[in-house]
């Protein structure tokens, strides 16, 4: 498959009936799952997540950070995706101990954060339809939480050795405009790419083709465009606050070991190194 740039595209139909928002995600997606070492079915479902958490994202104001949480069905497992305002990407997969797959049945909730630069947040949770998965859960959660009917479609594809091979996904948003004719039609065409991973398979899933696609014969307007990336944004200052909320004690004996304290950033893998003077630093702050 030929190494496109992800990005994501946003369009509006000229008529005010429909928002698009098309996005190839593959990059993102492999660079995630190599950071959380995950393949296979597990990765799907990531590169699933990851994508929906990118168009969500896109779909708000252009300042806002978006987290989606999956829950599985036994309530301990749980992937998250990170999406930030710049397009840096970025996730986490915690599978609880013992299990190799996170369930979307049952129990499975899904649930989306939007925080804004203040750090206000507003969060909506939805179960996971039955018989759904992430798109269906997506919309759900449009519709409960945001008060929009959309309609949602990621996918995300894995090759024979369980890496990510393709990843994308798009989202129509009706408008307040909308006539009811076009709505048919949409909703007619949309049957077509209900799935896709079709799509991705015969590599008809770049941004551009969705959009021409989607809303072929339709008179539309680019409205915006961007990159996805893969990125983390952690930093010195941003893991010694986690480290700040460990127990004193805790910090006091590490300093007493005189060790070089290494932390990993759990959603890059990137390592921190922290001296016993600089964790010195830390108690005396708090
Ligand atoms: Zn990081």
């Amino acid at each position: 498959m030929p190494h496109a740039r992800d990005s994501v595209l946003r369009a509006m139909t000229d008529d005010g009936s429909f928002r698009v928002i098309a996005t190839r995600t593959t990059e993102m997606v492999r660079g995630a799952s190599q950071a959380q070492r995950v393949s296979g079915a597990v990765a799907r479902t990531f590169g699933e997540l990851l994508t929906g958490g990118v168009l969500v994202r896109e779909s708000m104001a252009p300042d806002l950070r978006v987290q989606v949480v999956l829950q599985g069905d036994d309530e301990r497992s749980r992937m998250v995706a990170d999406a930030h305002p710049s397009g840096l990407t970025r996730g986490l997969v915690q599978l609880a101990s013992g299990q190799s797959a996170i369930s979307l049945g049952g129990r499975a909730l899904v649930q989306v954060a939007r925080t804004l630069h203040n750090g206000s947040v507003h969060q909506g949770v939805v179960s996971v339809p039955e018989g759904g998965g992430i798109s269906s859960a997506l919309m759900a959660y449009m519709q409960e939480s945001e008060q929009t009917v959309t309609m949602i479609a990621v996918g995300c594809l894995v090759d024979d050795n369980g890496d990510i091979a393709a990843a994308g996904g798009y989202l129509v948003q009706l408008l307040p405009e909308l006539d009811e004719g076009m709505l048919m039609v949409m909703t007619e065409r949309l049957k077509d790419f209900q799935s896709m991973e079709p799509l991705l398979l015969r590599g008809a899933a770049a941004p551009e083709d969705l959009l021409a696609e989607t809303l072929y014969g339709m008179p539309y307007t680019r409205v915006g465009d961007g990159d996805v990336t893969f990125g983390c944004t952690c930093s010195p200052a941003r893991l010694a606050a986690s480290l700040a909320t460990l127990p004193r004690a805790d910090i006091e004996s590490m300093i007493a070991d005189g060790k070089v304290l290494e932390i990993e950033c759990d959603f890059c893998r990137k390592n921190y190194d922290y001296s016993p003077e600089q964790l010195r630093g830390l108690l005396a702050v708090n």
